[in-house]
């Protein structure tokens, strides 16, 4: 029988401010969608911590034995600066000051992201699609959202009517927000605008004569407005309605509202049934952010290159810091939380070592069935992963009384212990044992070694050739050598 019929998980729904038993549509599958990244710059420590605790989330519900789909995008056009309906589009602009094609600055970008997932050891979504891929689906969306009443053209672009939709529908259901607030709060038209209202927002953007990602469309040459790509690619891969939707908190408003707007206007439906948002990494107490330069990269982690940082660290030990705190709490990024959290990690890893030498007796003098329990019951309550970390924590005291002869453990409940630690650990947590990448990492130093000894040799026999070519290869696959006095040493970056 699939675990998901005993283990009943409640999920903080943002739509509703409640944590409500976790119902799917279709029995045994989820249909999961999460906001994936605009690719026009690296990606910093506060974005893989929105995409890890969905990754973690990921891999509960599989683990529970759901059947589940997870989207994941990746927004390639049509997300302008400062995520307005007017201005730049991001990639563009890169592109410009590169002096390269825009699809060059998102193949860059995407390898990047994937290179950072890679390290900190996430599950590929099952499909990640893009926006640019999509520009049929989305040019469809929106002649039914005109069609509907909801949409206007005015000079090739197209907007959606806010006041028009709130009139049969609520918009700002999901952020809490009343159109009259907004409306207040907003500065009026500068006459400069095409829309009817500020409230509105671009479906479609007509070009302008030096923009270079654009496409036909019935309206004009131009592309589509930011919030249409997620409802176009969500309900194209999950249906109309779907269980889980996912972002960042900061996206809650205008981007997941939008969708809801949209979706409502074209299918008559509200997309999501369960609306999840992730909060956010802060750094000297402020909201780690690309645009106000408030950010750490997470190469910056590994290396320790940076002022904030006293050593560098393992990816694990991030992964595990970053678990410790709940999803929807805030955590700040400091050197002392990373210490701590190294502290805890190592201490957890030995005691998954110490797990196959520890002595069995007869019987147990702790009940690991209910210490099991207690695990499920902390994911099943919302995701929180900081109190399974700390029922980890007495599994790690347990492991430490059975090896001081303090308490004890049969060989049946050994079983159970070591199989349920395993796959909390490394399957739910997405843990590695560290101590096997440094196993890697001494590997690769002895090939590295033996190739400067070869570089040596070579040197000496006049063959510079052969030594240049060693140090170029090297230098290509990431590893630097640096010749001093004292002989040859090398970096990864
Ligand atoms: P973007 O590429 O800017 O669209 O962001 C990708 C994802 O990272 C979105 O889900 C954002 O909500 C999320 N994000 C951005 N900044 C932070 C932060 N400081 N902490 C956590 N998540 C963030
Ligand atoms: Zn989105």
């Amino acid at each position: 029988m699939q675990l998901y019929k005993n283990q009943h998980i409640k999920v903080y729904n943002s739509l509703t401010g409640k944590k409500e038993p976790f119902e799917t549509i279709t029995e045994g599958n989820v249909g999961m969608y999460v906001c994936g990244p605009t690719v026009y710059s690296n990606v910093h420590l506060g974005n893989v911590r929105t995409f890890m605790s969905f990754d973690m989330v990921f891999r509960y519900l599989k683990h529970l034995g759901y059947k589940v789909r997870y989207v994941r995008n990746i927004t390639d056009a049509g997300h302008l600066e400062n995520d307005a309906d007017a201005g730049e589009d991001k990639i563009t602009k890169k592109a410009r000051l590169e002096e390269i094609e825009p699809m060059e600055i998102v193949q860059r970008y995407t390898v990047d992201f994937h290179n950072v997932l890679n390290q900190f050891n996430f599950l590929p979504p099952s499909i990640e699609p893009t926006a640019t891929g999509h520009i049929i689906e989305q040019i469809e969306l929106i002649s039914t959202i005109i069609d509907n009443g909801f949409g206007y053209e005015v000079n090739g672009s197209v907007y959606f009517d806010v006041h028009k939709y709130n009139e049969t529908n609520n918009y700002g259901i999901l952020s809490k927000r009343k159109l009259e607030d907004l409306i207040h709060n907003t500065r009026a038209l500068d006459g400069q605008s095409d829309k009817k209202n500020p409230q509105d927002f671009a479906l479609w953007k007509k070009a302008e004569p030096t923009h270079i990602m654009r496409w036909p469309s019935p309206w004009s040459d131009g592309f589509p407005g930011w919030h249409l790509e997620c409802t176009a690619m969500s309900t194209k891969y999950l249906g109309e309605q779907f269980d889980i939707h996912g972002g960042g908190m900061d996206l809650k408003f205008p981007h997941h509202e939008c969708e809801i707007a949209q979706n409502q206007a074209a299918k008559g439906k509200s997309p999501v049934n369960y609306w999840m948002h992730a909060n956010m990494l802060e750094l000297n107490g402020s909201r780690m952010s690309k645009s106000t330069g408030n950010y750490i990269n997470p190469a910056e982690l590994l290396s320790g290159k940076n002022d904030i940082l006293s050593k560098a660290y393992n990816p694990n030990v991030v992964r595990f810091f970053m678990m410790q705190s709940a999803y929807r709490s805030v955590l700040d990024l400091t050197d002392n939380g990373l210490l701590a959290s190294e502290k805890g990690f190592n201490r957890l890893m030995n005691a998954v070592d110490d797990l196959d030498n520890l002595k069995t007796l007869n019987a147990s003098s702790f009940d690991v069935k209910a210490w099991k329990q207690t695990c499920y019951d902390a994911m099943n309550d919302d995701f929180n992963t900081p109190i399974l970390i700390a029922n980890l924590f007495e599994a790690v005291n347990h492991i430490n009384a059975v090896k001081e002869g303090s308490k004890t453990i049969s060989s049946e409940d050994l079983e159970v212990f070591k199989s349920a630690l395993h796959t909390f650990v490394f399957e739910l947590l997405g843990l590695n044992n560290a101590k096997d990448s440094a196993e890697g990492t001494e590997k690769l130093s002895g090939a590295v070694e033996l190739l400067i000894k070869l570089r040596q040799e070579a040197r000496a026999n006049k063959d510079f050739a052969l030594s240049d070519q060693i140090r170029d290869e090297l230098a290509e696959v990431g590893i630097t050598l640096n010749d001093s006095r004292e002989g040859t040493t090398f970096s990864t970056n």
